[in-house]
C-alpha cells in the first residue's frame, strides 16, 4: 500500500534519502530534515495512510508499534522525557499526508503547544 506521490512512500522505498535510525516490521523511522529539538524523529507505517486515525482503524499493530518504535529510539538517544506528536490535518500544522508520529526530545518544552 503505497501512494506514488507521497514522500514518506518514497523514504520508506529508499527512493528519496533520509537518515533512518530505527526499522520494524510495520514502521521506519528517520531524523526530520528541520529538527525543532535535539531529537527529531518521524516514525511513520510502512503502509501509507493519511492519518493517525486512519492507521488506527486499518492497522492498529502498526499503530501501536509506531509508539513502540519512538519509546525505542527516546531510550536508545538517552532520553526519558520526551514528546510524540500527530498533527491530522492542514490547520493544525499537518504537511506530509502520511501518518506520522513526531519524536522531540532533549530539550525543555512548554504547554500547551503554539
Ligand atoms: P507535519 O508538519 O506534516 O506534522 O510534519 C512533516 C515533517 O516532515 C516536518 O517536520 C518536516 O520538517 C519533515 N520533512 C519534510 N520533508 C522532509 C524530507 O524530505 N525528509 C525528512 N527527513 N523530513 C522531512
Ligand atoms: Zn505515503
Amino acid at each position: 500500500m503505497s501512494d506514488a506521490d507521497c514522500l514518506f512512500c518514497k523514504i520508506v522505498a529508499e527512493e528519496v534519502p533520509a537518515e533512518v535510525v530505527h526499522v520494524t516490521e510495520r514502521t521506519v523511522a528517520f531524523r526530520d530534515i528541520n529538527p525543532q529539538a535535539p531529537t527529531h524523529v518521524l516514525v511513520v507505517p510502512r503502509d501509507h495512510y493519511p492519518n493517525a486515525a486512519a492507521l488506527a482503524a486499518g492497522d492498529p499493530v502498526a499503530s501501536a508499534e509506531l509508539v513502540s518504535a519512538a519509546a525505542a529510539i527516546a531510550t536508545a538517544e538517552g532520553h526519558e522525557d520526551y514528546r510524540l506528536v500527530f498533527n491530522t490535518g492542514a490547520g493544525v500544522g499537518q504537511t506530509v499526508f502520511h501518518t506520522h508520529l513526531h519524536l522531540l526530545a532533549g530539550r525543555s518544552m512548554t504547554w500547551p503547544p503554539g
